[in-house]
């Protein structure tokens, strides 16, 4: 079967992202775009998974909890796990490694963590969207070696991209990879490119969702379907 993906995704609680970006409003947005499987990728922060990992229940979609983790090299890393319990511990781990900077809502905007019901019950103090002690291999492995799927972001951007500042793609084992144009023009060592909305606000939600041809709609599912990168297919 047919199934609509979408793996990257902020809420209002990345600094760049919307204030009226709930985790829930995230949710009952993707629902009405058709999307099947669904993944919240906050900067370097899980504190909003709980309340989607509620939202995304109510509304019947597969969430995914993810964060989108920033290494020392400024690269973007995608990080999704099947469950909520794992996404929380790599989440307190991640932003333990982030520099003690604390944010400045005036110019990077609010950092908040909402309940489902979209009140906010919690403010972060330290920006999310500095660079942590990690390396880009560090973060891979550690992400791999907790069961994550790990996919560089936007590979074909001009800045926090592997390719952009690293100026190779190392050899590792990645679970996919993410383009925002495609094809991309370079060695994508035969992964499977996904596109994600990468949403910063209500608007954007749905606006890169790529098609998986799976099983059923299941993380084991998902995990199978992306060892074939013949089979996925792009929002025109
Ligand atoms: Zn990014
Ligand atoms: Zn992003």
């Amino acid at each position: 079967m047919r199934v609509a993906v979408d793996l990257h995704n902020h809420s209002c609680l990345s600094p760049c992202g919307s204030d009226d970006l709930t985790p829930s409003l995230l949710a009952v947005e993707a629902m009405e775009q058709g999307i099947q499987i669904l993944a919240l990728t906050d900067h370097n922060s899980a504190r909003n998974l709980v309340a989607f990992s509620q939202a995304c229940e109510i509304c019947s979609l597969l969430g995914l909890y993810g964060l989108e983790v920033t290494t020392i090299e400024e690269v973007h890393v995608l990080t999704v796990f099947p469950n909520l319990e794992d996404a929380l511990a790599f989440g307190s781990f991640i932003e333990f490694l982030l520099p003690p900077i604390s944010n400045d809502p005036k110019l990077f905007g609010n950092q908040l963590v909402c309940d489902v019901t979209g009140t906010v019950i919690d403010r972060v103090d330290r920006l999310l969207i500095s660079g942590t002690s990690l390396s880009f291999c560090d973060v891979v492995e550690e992400a791999l070696s907790r069961d994550a799927l790990v996919i560089p972001a936007h590979i074909d951007r001009f800045a926090n991209s592997v390719l952009a500042n690293l100026g190779f793609l190392p050899d590792l084992p990645y679970t996919a990879l993410e383009a925002i144009h495609l094809p991309v023009q370079a060695d994508t060592h035969n992964l499977t490119i996904l596109t994600g909305s990468d949403a910063h606000s209500l608007d954007q939600v749905g606006r890169r969702t790529c098609y998986l041809e799976l099983e059923e709609i299941s993380y084991e599912a998902l995990k199978a379907g992306l060892r074939n990168p013949a089979q996925v297919r792009y929002r025109k």
